[in-house]
């Protein structure tokens, strides 16, 4: 299985009201760490293919007593998103990635949905960061810095989510010789409560991009990347000496992985979805070359190509070195999403 480093979960969603009207057949099988997806049967078809059974660390839904369990946003982040928050007060990087077709949860996930206990992992982890905080400010040991970013890689540029008026140009990626990676002019804003960032956050999601294809109206064809930055500077005030333990928290909504042949995409849409296609298999090469190394595969082929896409780029220093990986593959549990599906469950499988 995975190592620490990386962890892998698959979850469902419930059946949407229109699976529902049709009855559609559920797919989808999960006991323990197993996910198995079987085939759709048709009733002319009179050999069964076999299903396809893969492992991961967390499997997001069960049937109990016959009955669908789907996992509770608090159940996802008690599983995902606190260790990575405890891993964070110790100076560590992390990202979360939700990963998986449109409309199979990927938001949801990771914002949530209005109402009582429908917050997913960023607010739930925006929260807990800053309650933590206020455990640790009481007497203060340390004095505590919480930032923010939210921005959105579309077609291979970067947008502010968070500058309404620069939201609409593209930023440059530059690259620092000792800090690596950057994005040229991001807003990068304190904040003082949860309150603030969630301020902050429903600003940001009303400037992304949003697009409409033939697959969903509502389609993001855009990858969202939320940025919590940490900073603990301890202050010896017999020495004057000072020392800052930083870390940075990726928490990220990736595009849609449809291919482009299902949406019936053309021209400017069909380049969009290449370029989406291209960040996510980047992506899925860096996790598992990662991977690799962690769990000490001998890999004679040590390049982890973060260069190839915007995302990984930016990401480079969430991902490698000391930093936890997560990933949350989202999908469907209707017998039309089959092929996506599988899809899903691959890529998601390559990342352990
Ligand atoms: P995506 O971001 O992958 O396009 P969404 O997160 O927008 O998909 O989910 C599509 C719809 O399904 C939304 O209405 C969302 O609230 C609902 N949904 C997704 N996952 C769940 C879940 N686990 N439990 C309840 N509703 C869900």
């Amino acid at each position: 299985m995975a190592s620490d480093k990386i962890k892998v979960a698959v979850r469902v969603r419930p059946f949407n009201r229109r699976e529902l009207e049709l009855g559609t057949q559920c797919v989808v099988e999960m006991e323990g760490q197993q996910t198995v997806l079987q085939y759709p049967q048709s009733a002319h078809e009179k050999e069964r293919k076999q299903p396809k059974t893969f492992a991961f660390d967390h499997c997001f839904y069960s049937l109990e007593a016959g009955l669908p369990n789907f996992a509770s946003q608090k159940t996802v982040f008690e599983c995902l998103g606190r260790d990575i928050l405890d891993n964070a007060f110790d100076g560590y990087n992390a990202c979360i990635f939700a990963y998986g077709q449109t409309g199979s949860g990927k938001s949801y996930t990771m914002m949530g949905a209005p109402g009582a206990d429908e917050g997913g992992i960023i607010p739930r982890l925006c929260n807990a960061l800053f309650e933590r905080i206020d455990v640790l400010q009481n007497p203060p040991a340390l004095t505590y810095k919480v930032e923010v970013s939210y921005m959105e890689i579309y077609n291979e540029r970067v947008h502010d989510l968070l500058d309404p008026e620069t939201s609409r140009r593209s930023l440059r990626v530059r690259e620092h010789a000792v800090l690596g990676p950057y994005v040229d002019g991001l807003s990068q804003l304190a904040v003082a409560s949860f309150q603030d960032i969630d301020n902050l956050m429903t600003e940001g999601n009303k400037s992304r991009t949003v697009a409409a294809t033939n697959m969903n109206s509502e389609s993001s064809r855009s990858h969202a990347v939320f940025s919590v930055v940490l900073t603990q500077t301890l202050c010896d005030a017999a020495t004057g000496v000072t020392g800052e333990k930083v870390a940075r928290l990726s928490l990220v909504d990736l595009a849609g992985s449809e291919r482009a042949v299902k949406t019936g995409a053309v021209g400017d849409r069909l380049k969009e979805g290449s370029n989406i296609n291209k960040s996510l298999t980047t992506l899925g090469l860096v996790i598992s070359k990662l991977a690799d190394q962690s769990s000490g595969k001998p890999n004679k082929d040590k390049f982890v190509p973060y260069r190839d896409s915007v995302l990984t780029w930016l990401l480079k220093d969430n991902l490698g070195g000391n930093s936890k990986t997560v990933m949350v593959a989202t999908i469907s549990p209707a017998a039309d999403n089959y092929e996506e599906t599988l899809s899903t469950l691959r890529y998601a499988d390559r990342a352990k």
